[in-house]
């Protein structure tokens, strides 16, 4: 095997691809790719390192990650990794959009998370406008 192909093999087993999906876009054998990713530690889905292939790498640069199984699921290997996937996609972090207000009673500017539709800062100043409009 050639080194790039060696690195393609991590790279697809990093994005969770199929043994015989790698081995047929690299034109190997697949033996040739389980007997390397088993050399590798990349032997994935019911091999041990993690349950899903998904969660196995940092989605940035395709380290291996280890979990804490008490800690939340890492998905990138460090803050850097973290800031750079984020930074090259932007689409993910808009369907998770934070929303900025200007709370329409007592005037603070404070933030909803995946809400676009808020008005009010609290329940109290909610409670509050609908006295004062009723007044
Ligand atoms: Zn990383
Ligand atoms: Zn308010």
């Amino acid at each position: 095997m050639t080194y790039q192909q060696k690195e393609k093999i991590k790279q697809m087993r990093g994005e969770g691809i199929s043994y015989s999906k790698i081995a047929a876009t690299l034109g190997i054998s697949e033996n040739t790719v389980k007997s390397f990713c088993r050399r590798n530690n990349l032997g994935g889905v019911g091999m041990g390192i993690a349950n899903q292939a998904d969660d196995a790498f940092c989605r940035q640069c395709g380290a291996l990650l280890t979990h804490t199984p008490s800690a939340k699921k890492k998905r990138f290997c460090s803050d850097q990794c973290r800031m750079a996937w984020w930074n090259a996609h932007p689409e993910a972090v808009n369907r998770k959009a934070i929303y900025s207000f200007i709370c329409a009673n007592c005037g603070t500017a404070f933030e909803s998370y995946g809400n676009k539709n808020r008005k009010y800062c609290s329940r109290a100043c909610y409670g509050k406008s609908k006295a004062v409009r009723y007044e």
